[in-house]
């Protein structure tokens, strides 16, 4: 079949699928308290994801992440993650990866690891317990630290994920990244997005991280790094610590030009760019046949209308550039 190629010349490698919107925790930057999820009948069920999945990989996408949401609340999530990893029995896909909260990581560990997950996300924005129930709205702080200890028992790589905020870890940045760097852990920054709406000002938390790099770097040495994820983050190496630094900066650096990834939502609706509303529906051709003609056709057409790039900017932090959430399309 077909490598797919977008309009730009971009070959897509990269499937980033969302396989709930929902969540135990209620981040700040990223849910309202009371947010309305989806009903759970406009949901893809596991076989529809797993059918897409392998569509992709048919078209040469090489590497899977799953997230939400939170991923580990979806029920059966780890058989899915088993069944997609015959596609790394056979060669045609390098990676099945997870973004995950930690929450339930000590339960899960072991298993992800059996189903083939090599590599994982956590996110963790603070190592205080007072903060982290503050912004993620709940007192669960303990569980994630376990479950990230879980994880590296269970012989899964783990990254940290960590969204720069102003007001609430902005002096505690130092601090994580000597954390993460000590236990083996690659860390990456990432700078607040202005998807979907949620309770709190954007545009107070928002945290330049080209400010945090500078600040870190009066203290120790950032060498830059070429390696690149096919993805939005610039990484660095910190001299004193040994360890990798990735910076994600949609709102002061744009990444779009090396973009190989496109993304699913938990219904089925394939978005082209984080940060555009293009998107097509695959839910429909999906469920129209059994066999996949009708849904490599639309996955064709999607990617024919694929942008350029986003365009969010600073001063339009205040309002979404996109109504959906994160949680929705992904991170
Ligand atoms: N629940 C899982 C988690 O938190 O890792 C997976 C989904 S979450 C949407 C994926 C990543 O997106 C997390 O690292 C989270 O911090 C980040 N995120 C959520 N909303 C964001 C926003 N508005 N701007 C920047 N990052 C955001
Ligand atoms: Fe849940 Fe992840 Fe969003 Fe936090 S960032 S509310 S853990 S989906």
């Amino acid at each position: 079949m077909t490598p797919l190629i977008d309009p730009f010349g971009r070959a897509i490698t990269y499937l980033r699928i969302s396989v709930t919107d929902r969540c135990d925790l209620r981040c700040i930057y990223c849910m309202k308290e009371r947010m309305r999820f989806l009903p759970r009948e406009d949901l893809l069920s596991l076989e529809e994801i797993d059918r897409i999945a392998a569509a992709f990989v048919a078209r040469g996408v090489r590497r899977l992440r799953f997230t939400g949401g939170e991923p580990l609340v979806r029920r059966g999530f780890v058989d899915l993650l088993t069944s997609v990893s015959r596609h790394l029995q056979t060669g045609a896909l390098d990676e099945v990866l997870i973004t995950t909260n930690g929450v339930q990581l000590a339960t899960f560990a072991e298993r992800l690891a059996r189903a083939g997950v090599s590599r994982i996300n956590v996110s963790l924005d603070t190592l205080d317990r007072a903060t982290f129930t503050r912004i993620s709205r709940r007192d669960r702080l303990n569980e994630v630290l376990e479950g990230i200890e879980a994880a590296a028992a269970a012989g899964l790589k783990v990254k940290i994920n960590t969204v720069a905020l102003k007001h609430d870890n902005a002096h505690e940045i130092a601090d994580l990244v000597q954390w993460a760097h000590a236990r083996g852990h690659d860390m990456t920054l990432i700078e607040t997005m202005p998807l979907g709406e949620i309770d709190e000002d954007r545009t107070s938390q928002f945290l330049s991280l080209a400010r945090v790099r500078e600040d870190l770097a009066s203290f120790w040495t950032l060498t830059d790094l070429p390696d690149r994820t096919g993805g939005p983050a610039r990484y660095v190496r910190v001299e004193e610590t040994g360890g990798r630094l990735g910076f994600i900066t949609p709102l002061t650096h744009n990444f779009c030009e090396g973009c190989s990834r496109v993304r699913l939502t938990c219904t089925g609706k394939l978005y082209l760019c984080l940060g555009q509303e293009a998107n097509a529906d695959l839910r429909a051709p999906l469920r129209a046949s059994p066999d996949n003609e009708e849904l490599q056709s639309a996955i064709d057409a999607a990617i024919a209308i694929r942008p350029k790039g986003h365009d969010f900017v600073i001063e339009r932090l205040a309002k979404p550039a996109t109504v959906r959430h994160m949680s929705v399309t992904g991170g």
